[in-house]
C-alpha cells in the first residue's frame, strides 16, 4: 500500500479539529487507509500517526509502541482522554515537524477511549511512552501540535529554527516529487 507524504507544520489541516468518524461509513476504505497510514509509519519509524497528518479531516489515529522487542499497534478513533494525572516534561519531536525536539509537558498517565478498529469501544491505560504518543495524537485531530505547549518564549526562540527547517522540508517535498495532499 503507498507510502503516504506527510503533511508538515504550517499546513492547514494540522490546525483544524478533525471530522468525527461514523464507523460505517468508513468501514469499507477503513483497511486501505489503515495500511497507508502503518506503511507511512513504517518507513519514517513514528511512534505514531495522525490522519490528518496525511491530509484526511476524521479523527484517526496509530499509536505503536515498542515494549520489550515487541511491536504493538493502537488504532484509535474518536478517542478521547477520559482520565490524566500527574505531569512529566520530556523531550519530544512530531513526523509533522521533522528535526526539531522540544521539552513538553504531558500528563504522565492517561486512560483514553475510542473505537478500534472494528468499530469496538476500547479503553487504553497508560504511561511513559504510551502516555505521551496518546496525548500527542489526541492532539493531532484536535488541530493541536506540540509546539503550541510550548511558552511564547521557547517558540519565538525557535522561529529561526522552523524557518531553516521549512525551507528543507520544502527541498525534501521537491526531491520527491511530492504533491500536497488535496
Ligand atoms: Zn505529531
Amino acid at each position: 500500500m503507498p507510502v503516504r507524504r506527510i503533511c508538515k507544520y504550517g499546513e492547514q489541516i494540522l490546525s483544524k479539529k478533525t471530522e468525527k468518524v461514523d464507523f460505517k461509513k468508513i468501514k469499507g476504505e477503513l483497511p486501505k487507509i489503515l495500511g497507508d497510514m502503518l506503511d507511512t509509519l513504517d518507513l519514517v519509524r513514528g511512534a505514531g500517526l495522525a490522519a490528518n497528518q496525511i491530509g484526511l479531516d476524521m479523527q484517526l489515529a496509530i499509536v505503536r509502541i515498542k515494549e520489550e522487542e515487541r511491536e504493538m499497534d493502537f488504532v484509535l478513533i474518536n478517542p478521547v482522554l477520559a482520565e490524566k494525572s500527574g505531569e512529566i516534561a520530556e523531550d519530544e519531536g512530531c513526523l509533522s515537524f521533522p528535526g526539531l525536539f522540544a521539552r513538553v509537558k504531558r500528563h504522565a498517565k492517561v486512560k483514553v477511549r475510542a473505537l478500534n478498529e472494528k468499530g469496538v469501544p476500547v479503553e487504553i491505560t497508560g504511561t511513559g511512552l504510551l502516555a505521551r504518543a496518546l496525548q500527542h495524537e489526541i492532539d493531532h485531530l484536535n488541530g493541536i501540535v506540540f509546539l503550541d505547549h510550548l511558552s511564547l518564549l521557547t517558540r519565538l526562540r525557535l522561529k529561526p529554527v522552523l524557518m531553516k527547517l521549512k525551507r528543507q522540508w520544502k527541498k525534501m517535498d521537491e526531491s520527491k516529487g511530492m504533491q500536497k495532499p488535496m
